[in-house]
């Protein structure tokens, strides 16, 4: 959910209420200002962060922390605490290219996950091609190796069981190093703001989005209110999977799927399922589509910068999984070359 970040703390939680009508104004200005950061374009020769002067300081952001280790924790894996605060030790990469997808904004970093959503994202992108006929999917952020907080974009993505996927289809070439970091993804929603472009806004794009929600391990998929009016008005035969798809500011560009907790990870703090239906009614949507809520007015000041999390903040064992050393991780290219994940892609 980019955007997200600049919230104050006591909003965060509230991200987590079904109830949109709760939500403060203030959220929709804050989010509008940020909602470009989805498009925010990379470099093929990111500079590494500078070390930190205090990295000791109990005061210091855990983003800081955690956005300098470019691999994951040399541990099993183990998700813990939640999607907002929370790490993951032992987080698996999802290769950057496959046969049905490719990662978007390689320097990010962010292509790091549990393993469950890595094969979740694998079987997605072949399904796509399926049933939708796209060439792939192109995956944007996922998580950082070792999760936790971010310093751009995110408020949730900590514990790998986030995944943001484009809804521009994967076009039929491999994209070069250069292109996954300029690319822009196709704005989804019409310029009015109360519906979908039906020029770009395809029937597959319903296809990918109910594969997606029918998945049992996805809980919520977080898409533009425009995107979850017009599934409303296309989807046929069961319906049910509508219930897991939530309108959200943002995500004109792509949508969220978020995952449980898989089995057994007792340190994973989760959400319960959704419950409340299609959430196709007038009145579920209605808010989404007033005025104030689509066109809010700027703010005022700028939003200050937040600290985040700081890591006392975070789940205690997040402190091991910090400090633990990187894992030896590898991948394989499209031709089945093993590179050390740290090299870019030629
Ligand atoms: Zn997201």
């Amino acid at each position: 959910m980019p955007g997200v970040s600049m919230l104050p703390p006591g909003l965060k939680s509230k991200l987590m209420i079904p109830r949109p009508i709760l939500l403060p104004l203030l959220l929709s200005i804050v989010i509008h200002a940020m909602s470009a950061s989805a498009q925010d374009k990379g470099s093929v020769d990111p500079k590494p962060l500078p070390p930190l002067a205090n990295p000791g300081d109990p005061k210091i952001g855990a983003k800081e922390l955690f956005a300098r280790k470019l691999l994951p924790a040399a541990m099993p894996t183990k998700v813990l605490g939640s999607y907002v605060k929370g790490c993951i030790a032992g987080a698996e990469q999802m290769p950057i290219t496959g046969d049905t997808w490719q990662v978007m904004r390689l320097s990010r970093n962010r292509y790091w996950g549990h393993p469950d959503t890595i094969a979740l994202l694998k079987r997605l992108s072949v399904k796509a091609h399926k049933d939708a006929g796209w060439p792939g999917i192109l995956i944007g952020d996922i998580a950082q190796p070792r999760g936790g907080p971010a310093l751009t974009g995110h408020a949730s993505h900590q514990i790998g069981l986030d995944a943001d996927i484009w809804l521009t289809p994967m076009p039929d070439h491999l994209l070069s190093r250069d292109e996954r970091e300029e690319m822009s993804a196709v704005m989804m929603v019409r310029e009015d703001r109360l519906d979908v472009d039906p020029k770009v806004f395809t029937p597959g794009h319903v296809l990918v989005l109910r594969d997606a929600a029918q998945e049992p391990s996805v809980q919520r998929i977080f898409v533009n209110p425009a995107i979850k009016k017009a599934l409303c008005r296309e989807a046929k035969g069961d319906r049910s999977w509508l219930t897991k798809i939530r309108p959200w500011y943002g995500h004109d560009y792509h949508f969220h799927i978020r995952i449980a907790c898989p089995p057994g990870a007792s340190e994973c703090k989760g959400q319960p399922d959704q419950r409340d239906g299609e959430g196709c009614g007038a009145k579920d949507l209605a808010y989404w589509f007033k005025d104030k809520i689509l066109h809010p007015e700027p703010p005022k000041e700028p939003p200050k910068p937040r600290t985040g999390p700081t890591l006392a903040q975070l789940p205690a064992a997040c402190k091991q999984v910090l400090n633990a050393p990187d894992a030896k991780q590898q991948h394989r290219d499209r031709d089945g070359v093993l590179i050390p994940s740290q090299l870019p892609l030629k």
